[in-house]
């Protein structure tokens, strides 16, 4: 295990493309929640305890600066007796945020409680797109919270941007990007739209009520992402993150590394000694999991195959891809065949090249990266 995930499913607003673990704050029982989430943290480390120090703690959601101060300081404490003491000295600690959640007495407490790292979610930088997608923060609250976050001492500020959303021009995404540039954060991630069923724009969707841009757009959007980030300095270490030098996120690499972590919340993912597990999303019923002594809905022992599809399904998103060594190193056999002629296919594409021993998308491979991984599923593996 090597890092630590805590959900705190709470939201003041609920977004139109969220199919996030989330509900709306008001009248749920966040103390029995917190209690819950405290409980559970408590008994998985007791049970599988990590045999080597963690790098990094994310309280994602949902949005856990939606708290009040007093439940906000429940949960600091939570981390700091329990995860806090099993950490390296400088591990990386996240909390995810929306701008408007980010009062000074809020970011005060954040500093006091060992956070160093901030992940907000900005989404767009202008007034009429946020209101379209259901934010409830207007475009320039961030430049404030920024400069609050850097005078408290938040030492890493990361930022959330969407593309390919309703009404967005291709104009309207420039524009986000320089604002986001010149805000100058330490980390930007950028995802596109993905309508999902369940959601506010997934009904409008199906009624042929949400303007999309057409898909040309969306490319030259992604084009743009690469371009302007990149002449600012930002690294594109996996597909939709952007890092200024040393401030790539660790907590993102250990998914994308197939690293085992300790998950806990309402439809938190966890994986721990070769199982993966995922917790009851209903808040109620999660409570309700750890008071009987488990909140799992589903637990899954991952196979070699498995590990192995993923080492390729998850690694290729990371800039520097999949190294050949690595992958003898972890399985104890050279990379299978099946998995080498996909590789040679892709590579006569130009979607996959070969670098240093390793392999990994190509620029023209960015842009079709779920079709490359996928055609690493379900392959005739001699395991
Ligand atoms: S996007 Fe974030 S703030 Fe919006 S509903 Fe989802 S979890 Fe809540």
């Amino acid at each position: 295990m090597k890092a630590a995930y805590l959900h705190v499913p709470f939201c003041q607003q609920i977004c139109h493309y969220c199919d996030f673990s989330k509900v709306f704050i008001e009248n749920q029982p966040v103390d029995d929640y917190l209690n819950a989430l405290h409980d559970e943290v408590e008994a998985t480390l007791r049970l599988s305890p990590p045999d080597a120090p963690l790098h990094s703690i994310f309280i994602g959601g949902g949005t856990p600066t939606a708290l009040e101060i007093s439940q906000l300081k429940k949960l600091l404490s939570t981390v700091q007796e329990l995860v806090l003491p099993i950490c390296e000295s400088d591990a990386e600690f996240t909390v995810e945020a929306n701008p408007n959640d980010l009062n000074l007495a809020t970011l005060r407490e954040l500093k006091a409680g060992g956070v160093n790292r901030l992940s907000i979610g900005q989404q767009a930088f202008q007034d009429a797109i946020l209101q379209t997608i259901g934010r409830t923060h207007r475009a320039h609250d961030i430049v404030d919270v920024v400069e609050r976050a850097r005078k408290v001492g938040i030492e890493q500020i990361s930022i959330d941007l969407m593309y390919g959303l309703p009404g967005q021009t291709v104009a309207d995404w420039e524009e986000s990007l320089q604002k986001a540039i010149a805000l100058n954060v330490d980390h930007i991630s950028a995802y596109s739209l993905q309508v999902e069923p369940k959601t506010v724009f997934y009904n409008l969707h199906m009624r042929g009520k949400l303007p999309l841009p057409p898909e040309d757009d969306e490319a030259d959007m992604f084009e743009l992402l690469t371009e302007r980030l990149t002449e600012a300095g930002f690294a594109q270490y996996e597909i939709s993150n952007f890092a200024q030098p040393g401030c790539e996120s660790r907590h993102n690499l250990t998914y994308w590394n197939n690293d085992e972590y300790l998950g806990a919340g309402a439809g938190a993912h966890g994986y721990i000694q070769g199982v993966r597990t995922v917790n009851i999303r209903p808040v109620a019923k999660y409570i309700e999991g750890v008071r009987a002594g488990s909140p799992h809905l589903e637990m899954h022992t991952v196979t070699v195959r498995e590990r192995m599809e993923e080492e390729l399904f998850l690694g290729l998103r990371k800039s520097e891809g999949v190294s050949y060594e690595r992958f003898k190193g972890k399985f104890g056999m050279e990379m299978p065949d099946p998995f080498q002629n996909t590789i040679q296919t892709f590579i006569e594409k130009k979607l996959l090249t070969e670098v240093n021993g390793s392999v990994k998308l190509t620029d023209e491979g960015r842009l079709l990266g779920n079709e490359v991984f996928q055609s690493f599923l379900g392959l005739d593996l001699p395991v």
